[in-house]
């Protein structure tokens, strides 16, 4: 397994729209295994592909504080397919915005459907965290970042935050080394 490199806001894979995955092989497996270890070392509950500059339809996620690796769940061709419940708004962060918090609108509760990495189907309606998780990597599949659901004023905070910190265009951030 290999911790892979994450790509940083403004970087243009991340406003891609991923693909569907067709090919459960071996290379699928790899690219599920490094994105659990990257997201782990970098101490997220979630990544999507276009984060690590791979544009297929993958994301991983898990949403236990303590005890890591416990709830890992690997979504390949993840879909929402009902929006449950109330709005709520939650501090929310990015592994492709270091340091930036912010506070993020999402439905309370949603169902989805995905595969696993054998191309078996997975079907969950949940709440919590983990609802609030799966929104937020399902829009990077889509091209679409937190930092879009923010008003005009805190966006540019934010992206002058990151413009001052990295400055230039489509960098990455290799952990370990900052
Ligand atoms: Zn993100």
């Amino acid at each position: 397994m290999a911790i892979l490199d994450i790509m940083l806001y403004p970087h243009t894979i991340l406003r891609e729209r991923c693909r569907e995955v067709t090919q459960f092989d071996r290379e699928l497996h790899r690219l599920l295994d490094d994105m659990a270890e990257t997201m782990y070392a970098a101490n997220g509950a979630g990544l999507a592909a276009n984060q690590v500059a791979s544009t297929q339809r993958v994301i991983v996620v898990d949403p236990s504080r303590e005890d890591r690796g416990s709830e890992l769940l690997e979504l390949v061709n993840p879909t929402i397919t009902a929006f449950l419940g109330g709005r709520v708004v939650g501090e929310e962060g990015c592994l492709s915005f270091p340091d930036i918090y912010e506070p993020v609108e999402r439905y309370e509760a949603i169902r989805f459907e995905a595969q696993d990495r054998h191309g078996a189907p997975i079907r969950i309606e949940t709440d919590g965290f983990l609802a609030i998780v799966v929104q937020h990597e399902v829009d990077h599949l889509n091209g679409v970042l937190f930092l879009d659901k923010l008003s005009r004023l805190r966006q540019g905070l934010a992206k002058r935050k990151m413009k001052k910190r990295y400055g230039g265009t489509d960098l990455h951030r290799r952990l370990g080394e900052e």
